[in-house]
Order: structure tokens, then sequence, then C-alpha cells
């Protein structure tokens, strides 16, 4: 097999996933890959795609339980890969760079938009993929382009071209690299951005999780329905539903995916019994469960 031309320290193989998980696994994959700018990522992918490798893509993993088991494939994790540049009103970042990396900046160019977004724990690409939201806004209002990978190809994709909703995006079927996004100055940003700060405080627990484990079944909210069904700090092995907010697993490093996955799904079935409402995963299943 032709070997992949970059410096070997972003290269590792047998990685312990457990060095990216935001929580327990015991998981380890094959080949480890992280590419530290847009070019060295499109090569990694054209290569990996090429020679027939299976891969997944991460940002900073803060929505992924990875299995315990054992990835025959590659983990490419873009969260190197951070170029930002302003133009007017206008943020072009590459994938890796970090929501809150990103607020900063605004707040420091008197730019709005992004301050609900502050104190989520992912990377641009990843947060378009999941659309991620809080207080009642979602990243995908401010996009107006994405630059995309797929089968060897990149392309450009528009505003009028993707959809968002809810935790969902038509961008889960291509890689990210880039995006633009259309923002407003003058409008304070860093007093929203403190408020966000202080909800986010009071609302969330701290300690080791992906945030919230399952999509709101709207009108209903998935953390109601589990405290309704008695869960609140049930836990399975090392994996403890929170006390402050139920849909919160706090899973510690030594904890293993297998126990987060049978504990999500107790709390499926426990959640259809007591109040007739299926859950679905918020966050995304990656790498080898076994
Ligand atoms: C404490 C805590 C609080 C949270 N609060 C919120 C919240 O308020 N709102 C919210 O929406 N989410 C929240 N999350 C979940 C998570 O932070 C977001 O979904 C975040 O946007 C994920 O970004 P990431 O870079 O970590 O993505 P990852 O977890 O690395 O990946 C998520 C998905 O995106 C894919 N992906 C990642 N990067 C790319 C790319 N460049 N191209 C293609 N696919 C890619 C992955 O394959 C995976 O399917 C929270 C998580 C934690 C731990």
């Amino acid at each position: 097999m032709e070997a992949l031309q970059l410096p070997c320290r972003r290269i590792h193989r047998n990685y312990p996933l457990n060095r990216i998980s935001f929580v327990g696994t015991r998981g380890k994959t094959r080949l480890y890959i992280k590419p530290e700018s847009k070019d060295e990522l499109v090569y990694t992918l054209n290569h990996l795609a090429q020679q027939g490798i299976p891969f997944i893509v991460c940002g900073a993993s803060s929505n992924m339980l990875w299995g315990d088991g054992y990835y025959e494939g590659a983990v490419v994790d873009t969260s190197g890969i951070k170029q930002v540049e302003i133009k007017g009103t206008r943020l072009f970042a590459s994938c890796g760079v970090m929501l809150n990396e990103l607020v900063k900046i605004c707040v420091e160019e008197g730019l709005s938009g992004l301050e609900e977004l502050w104190g989520i724990p992912g990377t641009l690409g990843g947060a378009l993929v999941m659309n991620a939201g809080a207080f009642g806004r979602e990243i995908g209002e401010l996009v107006e382009e994405v630059e995309c990978w797929k089968d060897t190809e990149v392309f450009v994709l528009k505003k009028e071209e993707l959809s968002f909703g809810y935790r969902f995006s038509s961008l889960k079927q291509c890689i990210i690299l880039s995006a633009k996004l259309a923002l407003k100055a003058g409008r304070e940003p860093e007093k929203r951005v403190a408020e966000v700060d202080q909800l986010r405080k009071v609302k969330f627990p701290q300690g080791p999780s992906l945030g919230c484990v399952f999509k709101n079944p709207l009108p209903f909210y998935a953390g109601r329905l589990i405290e309704e069904a008695g869960l609140k700090g049930y836990s399975i092995g090392r994996v403890r539903i929170s006390e402050k907010h139920a849909n919160f697993f706090l899973s510690p490093k030594e904890a293993s995916a297998k126990d987060f996955v049978k504990l999500a799904e107790f709390v499926k079935v426990r959640v259809l019994e007591t109040a007739g409402v299926s859950l679905t995963e918020e966050i995304v299943y990656a790498g080898a469960f076994v």
C-alpha cells in the first residue's frame, strides 16, 4: 500500500481513542491522522479514498461516542486545521476552529450572530454537520457557503443548496473543509456572550459528558421525560445520568462506551414505558462497538 506522505507526528498507529474522546472509551483505531491544514486534509482524504481505507472524520469529538472495540480504519481529526479571516461582516473559517475561538474573534471585531453558540465545545465543521444550536439560535442560520469534500472532489455549496433542521444538516453526506458565515455589525456581542455563559453554568452540569444524549422529541424535552421516568442519578457501571440535567450522561475517562450504550438503551425503554415517547440519539456512535 502506498504510504501517506505526512510528517510522522501527524500519523499514529493503534491509537487509543480515549485520548480524543470527551468520555470513557476503551476503543482504538488502526490509524489516527491529524492534518494541520486544509491541503493536508484533502490530500489525506483522497489518499484514504483511493486506497479503499474506511475512515471517520471528527472535530473535537464532543458529540461522538467512540466504541470500545478496534476500528479497522482511519480516524481523521480536523481539530488542528485553524484558519480564520474576517472581511467586513463575513467570517471565513476552516473546519477545525473551535466555536469559542470564533465567538471571541467576533466579540473583538464587534460582530454578532454567534453569541448563543458560546460554550458549545465543538469545531466549526462538527457544528455545521450537527447544526449545533442553543438558546434559540442555530449555526445553519448564518451559513452563506460551505466548502466540502466528497469522493475526491472539492466543491462549494451555497446557502440555497443546503438545508438545516433541528440537529440536522444536509452536510451529513460531505466532509466540511471551510465555511463562510454572514454576521452583523454593532450589537454589543459581549453582553449576550456573558449572559449565555451564565445561563450555561446554571443549566448544564460540569464533568465529562457529550452534552445532550437525546434529541428533544418536540413538544417534549428529553431531559424532562428522563427525569419523570425517575432516572436522575441512575447509573450503569461508571456512567451516570446527571442530577442537574437528565439528558446529560456523566462518563469519566475510566468508563466504558458499552455502559454508556447500555444506559442509553435502558433510558429509551423506560421513557417509552412511562411516557409513550421514543427517544433518538443526538450523539453520534463511531468506531467499533463490542
Ligand atoms: C458539555 C457539552 C455541551 C454541549 N452543548 C451543546 C449545545 O448547547 N448545543 C449543541 O448543539 N450541541 C452541544 N453539544 C454537542 C457538541 O458540542 C456539538 O454537537 C458540536 O457542534 C460538535 O462539534 P465537534 O467538533 O465536537 O464534532 P464531533 O463530535 O467531532 O463530530 C460530530 C459529527 O460531525 C462529524 N464531523 C465533525 N467534523 C466534521 C467535518 N469537518 N466534516 C464532516 N463531518 C464532520 C463527525 O463525523 C460526527 O458525525 C455539547 C457537548 C458537550 C460535551
